[in-house]
């Protein structure tokens, strides 16, 4: 088994983190770095270091929202929503529970929503999300006046394709 370095360049199968001299442009332009433990360019800076317990329980790995920002705005093309999403499966394969529970929480009421109905359907991934973990109130009055300005909406067309949607759910489970 190789470094910790070594399995995620690996996976990501692109640019080498090595790569990084920590510019810090990734995540001077990262819409989620305020609410990160750590910025992306400290993640891979742990990746290098090899501080993989640290990582794995941290809450940023499920905080990035793949805007793909920080790639757009890298000199070396490096692929952090890509390293952020091999770092998700470790964490997941190794059954860390990240500082934040909430965070998975959040994404597994996402996904199964997707799951079901090929698109996210909100009023139900907010249910879910609440009986999840107990936040009955919490965010109550955001809710309200997102609702009030038709940012959200109660119903969501599902995808007529949806057996395509079963089948990739299940070709990327695990057995
Ligand atoms: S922008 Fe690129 S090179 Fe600069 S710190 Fe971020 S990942 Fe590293
Ligand atoms: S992809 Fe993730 S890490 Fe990169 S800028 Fe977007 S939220 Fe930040």
């Amino acid at each position: 088994m190789g470094s910790f370095l070594e399995d995620v360049n690996k996976q990501i199968n692109g640019v080498d983190l090595q790569n990084c001299y920590h510019c810090q442009k990734c995540s001077s332009g990262c819409p989620m770095a305020a609410a990160m433990d750590f910025k992306p360019n400290e993640i891979i800076r742990m990746v290098q270091m090899g501080q993989r317990d640290l990582l794995l329980r941290s809450s940023a790995i499920w905080l990035c929202a793949s805007c793909e920002t920080c790639v757009t705005r890298c000199p070396n093309a490096v692929d952090i929503p890509r390293m952020i999403d091999i770092l998700r499966v470790m964490s997941l394969d190794a059954g860390v529970v990240p500082h934040d529970r909430e965070v998975i929480q959040f994404h597994e009421s996402f996904l199964g929503t997707v799951k079901r109905g090929g698109r996210v359907n909100e009023p139900i991934m907010i249910a879910t999300y609440k009986l999840k973990t107990g936040t009955y109130l919490k965010d109550v009055g955001v809710g309200f006046k997102m609702f009030l300005k038709g940012k959200l909406s109660l119903f969501s067309p599902r995808t007529k394709n949806r057996k395509a949607i079963r089948r990739i759910f299940s070709s990327t489970a695990k057995s």
